[in-house]
């Protein structure tokens, strides 16, 4: 039987993928939404978490699409009922706030899956596999795209818990953290706030492992046409690049992997295997490279950031 799920903040992740990849499988039933102000048409819809688990409390699994910093009390609320709990990536505002959520949810026996996307991105896995007892001399990560297409009129995002570009930036923080073969640490990192702003515009960071391996990120959110999401490699004496956010491998320039975007779709197929074996899975990698480079970091003001 499928397990009813109800979705929570229903804005653009929601619309454009999490409806579509509960939809394509048939483990999983949409069976009601909660948002201050949106609905999904022939939907059971109400206007927050608590009041939709009273009205309809057979809900087996939330999915939380929520800003990070407005996930925690929901996730609770929907543990304390019973329910399986997925949340968006970032999965919260700091680790140590998502850390305890993770042993509130394990005491109450359900799963808890903090998703990163990215991760499932086509060529993620076949990049991994390429890595596996090379020496990883040098990684070099650009992440810049345009904040007005890609979040337009999300002002949540410029609010001191919204991440600013670190909220893409994460995913690319996401894949190296799945394919790097060490722990990483944040040397240095500068970031650029707008002036009426209170997150980064653009930010840059250096990190490095216990080998002596560095990484060079560079996040700009004020690129403007088609957006760059890509980690080069330099591995023994070959070069890397896993391009398109994770959806293409190219060793020495030469395409190896590619494949439809199915992010999503993995996604709720792991969390259905997870709920089946009784796990929970959260990595909080990538939010902690984010935490330490805000608190390593220089600042510098830059232009006010209208839409
Ligand atoms: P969004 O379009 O702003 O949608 C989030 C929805 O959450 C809002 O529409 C709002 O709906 C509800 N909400 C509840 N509390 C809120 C609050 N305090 N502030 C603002 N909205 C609140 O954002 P999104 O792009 O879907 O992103 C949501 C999460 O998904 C983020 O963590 C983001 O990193 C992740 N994500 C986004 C994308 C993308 O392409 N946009 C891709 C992958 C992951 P109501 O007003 O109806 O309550």
């Amino acid at each position: 039987m499928a397990l009813k799920t109800a979705l929570v903040g229903i804005g653009k992740i929601a619309r454009d993928q999490h409806i579509p990849a509960i939809e394509a499988n048939a483990e999983f039933e949409l069976v009601a939404t909660a948002s201050r102000n949106a609905e999904v048409e022939g939907i059971p819809a109400f206007r927050n978490l608590a009041s939709l688990l009273e009205n309809v409390p057979e809900v087996d699994c939330v999915s939380l699409c929520t800003p990070p910093s407005a996930r925690e009390s929901d996730a609770r609320l929907a543990a304390e009922a019973g329910c399986h709990v997925m949340l968006e990536k970032p999965p919260g505002t700091t680790p140590a706030e998502v850390l305890d959520l993770a042993s509130f949810v394990e005491r109450s026996g359900v799963t808890l899956f903090a998703s990163w996307h990215s991760r499932e991105a086509a060529a993620v896995r076949a990049t991994r596999d390429w890595l596996k007892g090379k020496l990883v001399r040098e990684v070099r990560i650009d992440w810049k795209e345009d904040v007005r297409f890609w979040h337009p009129g999300q002002d949540w995002i410029w609010q001191a818990d919204g991440f600013g570009v670190f909220d893409p930036g994460i995913n690319a923080l996401s894949i190296l953290t799945a394919i790097h073969p060490r722990p990483l640490v944040v040397s240095e990192a500068s970031l650029s706030i707008p002036e009426n702003r209170d997150t980064p515009v653009a930010a840059q960071m250096l990190l490095h492992d216990s080998e002596g391996t560095k990484v060079s990120v560079e996040l700009d959110w004020l690129e403007e046409g088609s957006p760059q999401w890509d980690i080069r490699i330099l591995a023994d004496d070959k070069e890397a690049l896993l391009c398109d956010g994770g959806a293409r491998l190219l060793i020495d320039g030469e395409e190896t992997e590619s494949g439809p975007d199915r992010e999503y779709q993995a996604l709720y197929e792991r969390l259905a295997g997870l709920i089946a074996s009784g796990s929970s899975d959260v990595d909080l990698s990538p939010m902690r490279i984010v935490s330490d480079a805000m608190a390593v970091a220089d600042h510098e003001v830059a232009p006010p950031f209208e839409w």
